[in-house]
C-alpha cells in the first residue's frame, strides 16, 4: 500500500500544526472566561446568575469539544511522525484526502466514522 505524497502529507502537518495552537490558545482563553464568569456570581443578582450558569454550561460543553480536537490532533500529528498518518484506524484503508482537507484530524475513513456514530461508539 502507498502512502500519501509527502507533499500532501507536509500539507496537513501544516494545517494540524496551526490548529493545534489555534486550540491550545482556545482554550487558555476559555479558562479565563469560565472564572470571569464565576467572580461575577458573587456580584450579580439571581437572574443574571441563571445567565452566568447558562453560559458556563455553554463554556464547558465547548471546552469539552476544544479539548477533544486538540487530542485527535496530536494523535494525528504522531501518526505522521510515525509515517501512519492518512490510514484508517478501523478498517486500515487509506482515508479520502478530501475529507482529510476538511478534518486533517481524521482516524477513520467516512465509512467506518459512519458506522461507529450510527451505534454510538
Ligand atoms: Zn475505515
Amino acid at each position: 500500500m502507498q502512502n500519501l505524497p509527502d507533499k500532501q502529507l507536509n500539507h496537513f502537518r501544516d494545517i494540524l500544526e496551526s490548529l493545534r495552537v489555534e486550540l491550545s490558545e482556545l482554550l487558555d482563553i476559555s479558562t479565563g472566561a469560565s472564572q470571569t464568569v464565576t467572580l461575577d456570581q458573587t456580584t450579580v443578582g439571581k437572574l443574571s446568575r441563571m445567565d452566568a450558569l447558562q453560559q458556563q454550561q455553554m463554556c464547558h460543553a465547548s471546552r469539552s469539544a476544544y479539548r477533544k480536537r486538540l487530542v485527535a490532533v496530536e494523535r494525528a500529528l504522531q501518526s505522521l511522525d510515525q509515517g501512519e498518518y492518512g490510514w484508517c484506524e478501523q478498517c486500515g484503508e487509506l482515508i479520502d484526502s478530501r475529507r482529510l482537507e476538511i478534518k486533517p484530524e481524521s482516524a477513520r475513513c467516512i465509512g467506518c466514522q459512519q458506522l461507529s456514530e450510527t451505534e454510538g461508539a
